[in-house]
């Protein structure tokens, strides 16, 4: 294959030998991948300024038996989060989540879309007024419909009686069985997920809308809180194991 250029946002990057550090990075035309950037620690590395994490790069690459090396770099954008510990804490974790939840090589350009989006919205935000915990939620609950996750929302996932929020109050959701079921495939609420009628109208219209138009959503602290355990439940289940990382947006609270 020999040397390939690619856009891409850097997830991680961690130390790796004397002076090398293995960069995780998610490239819009070749998806996740782990690729070598030797000499990155010496102070004289040219490619130093392309491979910060968060930052939409430019990058050459060459081919390699088990990891690709990264030649160059150059970077498009850094996002800058840095006015606030929460939106930086917000970005790391989205970094995180990407680099958890993505297949490694597989392009996924409407992931790669999202994630620009969101890392713009999030650095354009007024770190005191912005709903964060709400914006997160959003960034996630679009990133499990764009990996194929997308629960059923709109009948039982079981017998498919349709389900509508304007006759009833309450729902059980099942991260397991893929999305909400009626009250005779679910009599018990054993390891189901609560959720009213409020948020899952709420959560219909999230599918729906594009970022522009998440501020016009009021979302309620009941509803956020709601929507924060049905968003960690499916992550949990695709994932199969814990997210550290996530623990920031109950830290947030308000
Ligand atoms: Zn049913």
């Amino acid at each position: 294959m020999g040397f390939y250029n690619t856009e891409a946002l850097i997830l991680k990057a961690r130390d790796w030998g004397e002076a090398d550090r293995l960069v995780t990075l998610f490239s819009r035309d070749k998806g996740k991948l782990v690729a070598v950037a030797k000499g990155l620690r010496k102070p004289q590395s040219k490619l130093r300024g392309g491979v910060q994490v968060l930052s939409r790069s430019e990058l050459m690459l060459h081919t390699g038996r088990s990891l690709d090396r990264i030649t160059g770099s150059q970077s498009i954008h850094g996002f800058d989060l840095g006015d606030s510990l929460d939106k930086l804490t917000c970005g790391m974790y989205w970094a995180d989540l990407l680099d958890r939840i993505l297949p490694e090589r597989e392009a996924n350009p409407p992931i790669y879309e999202l994630a620009m989006k969101s890392l713009a919205g999030l650095e354009a935000s007024d770190s005191g007024r912005f709903p964060l915990e709400a914006f997160s939620l959003f960034f996630e609950w679009n990133l499990i419909n764009l990996m194929g996750y997308q629960p059923c929302l709109d009948c039982c996932v079981l017998c498919r009686e349709p389900l509508e929020p304007e006759r009833e109050r309450e729902f059980n959701f099942s991260a397991g069985e893929g999305g909400l079921l009626c009250r005779s495939c679910s009599p018990g609420t054993d390891g189901r997920v609560r959720l009213t009628a409020p948020t899952l109208a709420i959560l219909r219209r999230w599918s729906a809308i594009s970022f522009n138009h998440f501020n016009r959503i009021a979302v309620s602290p009941a509803s956020r809180q709601e929507i924060n355990t049905v968003v960690e439940s499916v992550l949990l289940y695709h994932l199969e194991r814990d997210l550290p990382s996530r623990g920031f947006l109950n830290r947030l609270g308000g």
